[in-house]
Order: C-alpha cells, then structure tokens, then sequence
C-alpha cells in the first residue's frame, strides 16, 4: 500500500529536486504541477503531500507508509489535508469551495506541522474561484502550501500562474511506460502492451485505464458508432443519440474525443503504410473532426451540436475500405 506514496519510476529527476527542498524546508507556497493526462501528476502529489506530512520519511524522501500521518493519508483523513476536487454534478469550481479550503490553510495545524491543500484540477475554478485562490496566493498563510493540479496551464490567468512554481510533470519514454506498463499488466502481451500505450498517446496511466473491461467495451461501442456514421449507414443526429457522453458531461466528451482522434492517427498510420490515399484522407478527416470538436468542449459548446458537426465532417469523405 506504501507504494501509493512514492513516485513513480520517470518522475526520479523531478522527486530528486522537490524532495531535497521539502527536506530543507524550501518548499514553495504554491507549486503548479502541470502536465498531460494519464502521466502521473497525482502519483507525483501524493508523494509530495506524504513527504510533508509523514513523520519519519524514508533515506529518499518518500512517505514511511507507517507512522500516524502516513496511515491518515492514506486512510483519506488527513486532518491538515484538504483536497478539492470538482463536483460531478457541477461544471466548475465555485468561490465558496475555494473560501473554505484557503480558510482551512490559515487555521493552526493539529500538531503544529504543516498544512497543505491540493485543487484538483485548477482548471476547473470560475473566475471568481480564481478571485479567492488569489488572495490567498498574495498573502500565503504561514506553514502552508497549495499544489495545484493543471493539465493546461497556459489558459490559467496570468495573476495566478505568476505566483506559483511550476512543476512539469515530464512523460516517460516509450521503453519507461512500457516497462511500468508490463509490471501493471503481467498478463497482457506485448503487443496488447504496445497497442493501448498508441491508443494513450504513450500516457501509461491512461493506458492501464483502458485496460478496464468496461472502457474496452465502451471503446468498442464508439467504433462500431463511429463506423456506421462514416459509412452513411447511421445519420449524425442518430448517432449522437447513440453516444453516451451527451449524459454524462464534459469529461468524457474530451475522452471521446481524444479517442477518435487517437484512433483517426492510429489509422492513419497504418494507411500509410499500405499507401492507401483515400483510406488516409478518411481517417485524417477523422482526426480533424475529433479536434474541432475538442476545442468546442473547451469552449463549453453544446455536446449535442458538437457530435453532429463532428460526424457531419466525418461523413463527407468516402468509405473506401474496411479497417
Ligand atoms: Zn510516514
């Protein structure tokens, strides 16, 4: 279970740096930990909150995984840690969720040590989230600390991004995710291996969440959906229908998304190979649909409009060959 608490194997340069300031006590007030999906960034956190809050660290850092602090943590209950994530039934993070954890920072600490709150993700706060997470940023409370999750942190305000420390979360090499990959899934081939850490754009987290039998199987829904919409058989508003993310939101509407296009380059890849020009316009036209439309769920469009324009585009190339 302690492993919970130490980073993974690619992110040791990073760990190596942050660990030596926690130690030295030159921590930051507010660490930006940025970086794609799928690599780590919560690992990486939870390493650090343990680094904080154990009260015996190993000879590297890490969290015991033993003492009170540790077992609170990992228990989930953590008296000097707060941990804001996103409601699912809301589409943001309000104010008053950022107040009560920037007012938990400033309270003195159960037994004096530090107290670290963690807004996962940053992405998520409205503008008026930002407003509070900024006054705390321009008076950090003593003994504090904010880790902030993004994966884009370039579309975070200014005012804010220019009071953090960024950490950017590096992915692994192809051999590194493949190698962790391997140890997560013993009984997968290599070759299974290789195919979902393509299908993850080398994300190896993401990768060992597709090899859940429901994603799999939701996987293959989307393709078969996808398929009928490119070969005329099923009309756009049809087939939006048919698409279950209408229901359940923004997140999964990027996760389609990132599917089809990762699934557009996939195939793009291998018409290359057999040089199959319309096959390559297909699936490219695939792939473009796919990122127009994540830009529209950025953009908080609707679903609704979004999926029938995707499959709008997707429709007007011709069918020439089965994949
Ligand atoms: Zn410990």
């Amino acid at each position: 279970m302690d492993a919970e608490l130490t980073p993974l194997p690619w992110q040791a340069p990073l760990w190596q740096h942050w660990r030596a300031r926690i130690s030295a006590g030159r921590l930051p007030h507010a660490l930006l930990i940025a970086g794609p999906a799928g690599i780590g960034k919560h690992r990486l956190v939870r390493a650090l909150v343990a680094a904080l809050l154990c009260r015996q660290t190993r000879a590297d850092g890490s969290g015991c995984g033993r003492c009170p602090g540790c077992r609170q943590l990992l228990a989930g209950v953590h008296p000097s840690l707060q941990w804001l994530r996103r409601d699912p039934e809301r589409r943001d993070i309000g104010i008053d969720a950022v107040r009560d954890l920037c007012q938990a920072l400033t309270m003195t600490s159960h037994d004096n040590g530090v107290k670290v709150a963690v807004i996962d993700p940053v992405d998520a706060l409205n503008i008026n989230g930002f407003n509070a997470l900024l006054k705390n940023l321009e008076e950090p409370p003593t003994a504090s600390h904010l880790l902030l999750l993004s994966r884009r942190p370039m579309v975070l305000p200014a005012t804010v991004r220019s009071r953090c420390q960024l950490l950017r979360c590096t992915p692994p090499t192809p051999e590194q995710a493949r190698d962790w990959l391997a140890e997560q899934l013993p009984q997968a081939g290599l070759g299974e291996l290789e195919a979902i850490l393509a299908g993850s754009l080398g994300a190896p987290l993401a990768a060992l969440q597709h090899w859940q039998p429901q994603l799999r199987e939701r996987h293959a829904r989307w393709h078969r959906v996808l398929e009928r919409v490119m070969a005329g058989e099923l009309p756009p508003l049809q087939a939006a229908g048919q698409i279950e993310v209408l229901r359940e939101g923004r997140d999964i509407m990027l996760e389609f998304f990132t599917w089809c296009y990762q699934h557009a380059l996939a195939g793009a890849r291998e018409a290359l190979a057999d040089a199959a020009s319309a096959r390559l316009r297909r699936w490219l036209q695939m792939g473009e649909a796919a990122v127009a439309a994540m830009r529209g769920v950025e953009a908080n469009a609707s679903p609704q409009l979004l999926l029938e324009a995707a499959f709008e585009r997707m429709r007007q190339t011709p069918r020439t060959a089965v994949d």
